[in-house]
């Protein structure tokens, strides 16, 4: 067992929450054909479905499963509810909240796309500004701006064309940090690019259609992702600090990574090593950082980082020196545009220009109680 088998079994739960949601999109599509009112057959579908459970289910199934892949074992199903209760991100949500508002987003997806699906002939406008709703808004005020102008656009407009290319450009910048959320929108930006520029009706419903899922697949996988990193971090934590072998913890990206931040906590050198911290610590309290974050420790052992540097306090400031070091893009990956620059000029702290910066601290242990019921081989 290994983190591998981790990372096959989150792709095995996207999965399982993608197929869930479709059946539930094609038994409340075929209802809506009956003639029933689409509010009524959405809500009924969820209940019947029972959505909500089902997919916490899924969920406490999968928890066990997080500890057989570090080779632990639980001895009975009483800590996985826990793991519901623990908040962890600024927003202090737990998984429990987070799965009721993906129900909810559900919900209002679903009942869209069937919308979308019943009234095929709709003008250009109308579809674009639709998409324009299920777009993450605050993140992309600018973008839907130029969006909402382009959608008044017709095909004869003399126009249309320069206007259209003028936005493709901008667009093209658009998720050039390897971020996962941009990167999906901005293609669904493009599909509707493309059934503006060809006029074609059809076109542009499979286009919202897609848009649509999109979003139901992201955030499914986004949750999935980062509450299991999460289960997964704090038990290897538990498993390593009954190990005496181990004196520390090395931070990794996973190989297909995009430069983040998550970047300067795998190779700056407090005094350890690259991205090596004291056993039990990581920055962060360890991965995930952010949302989809799949990032992991792994052990250290005794002879791979001398006892006097152990014994030394981090040298926190030494981070800036691998900084600077970093090329000018991979500087605004790790802060953003603006901090990077504020950086530069003296104006902030290295560690208040870094997303999600924090210290080298210690990873929250599982509470004693839950903890006797984990065995570590
Ligand atoms: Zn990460």
């Amino acid at each position: 067992m290994s983190r591998r088998d981790f990372e096959e079994l989150v792709k095995d739960l996207s999965k399982q929450i993608r197929d869930f949601v479709k059946l539930i999109f094609n038994e409340a599509s075929k209802r809506l054909s009956n003639g029933e009112s689409l509010n009524k057959v959405v809500e009924e579908t969820l209940k019947e479905f029972d959505f909500e459970n089902k997919i916490k289910s899924i969920y406490k199934t999968a928890i066990p499963q997080v500890a057989e892949s570090l080779g632990a074992t639980f001895k009975n199903q009483s800590l996985v509810g826990s793991y519901f209760e623990r908040s962890w991100l600024d927003d202090k949500l737990n998984l429990t909240d987070r799965i009721s508002n993906a129900t909810k987003e559900t919900k209002v997806a679903i009942k869209k796309v069937i919308r979308d699906g019943v009234k095929k002939r709709k003008s250009t406008r109308t579809l674009t500004n639709e998409l324009l709703d299920i777009v993450e808004k605050k993140d992309n005020i600018r973008i839907n701006k130029k969006l909402s102008e382009i959608s008044k656009l017709t095909r004869d407009d003399k126009n249309t064309q320069r206007k259209i290319k003028a936005f493709r450009r901008e667009i093209s910048k658009f998720g050039e940090k390897g971020d996962l959320t941009t990167s999906r929108t901005k293609r669904a930006y493009e599909r509707v690019l493309k059934a503006v520029e060809s006029g074609n009706q059809e076109r542009i419903a499979t286009a919202i259609d897609n848009a649509y899922n999109t979003k139901l697949k992201y955030r499914a996988e986004m949750i999935v992702r980062t509450e299991m990193n999460h289960a997964y971090t704090q038990m290897f934590n538990e498993k390593q600090l009954r190990d005496d072998d181990v004196v520390g913890y090395k931070w990794n990206t996973t190989s297909n990574h995009h430069v983040d931040q998550c970047d300067f906590f795998e190779f700056q050198n407090v005094g350890l090593g690259s991205g090596i911290y004291k056993k039990g610590q990581a920055p962060n309290g360890g991965p995930p950082v952010h949302p989809n974050c799949m990032c992991y420790l792994t052990p250290v052992y005794v002879g791979e980082v001398s006892d006097k540097a152990l014994k030394k306090d981090y040298d926190i400031e030494s981070g800036e020196k691998w900084l600077k070091r970093q090329s000018k893009e991979d500087q605004e990956a790790m802060m953003g545009v603006g901090n990077r620059e504020r950086w530069r000029k003296g104006q902030l702290d290295f560690k208040e220009a870094i997303k999600d910066y924090s210290e080298p601290g210690n990873i929250k242990k599982i509470g004693s109680e839950t903890k006797k019921k984990i065995i570590f081989k």
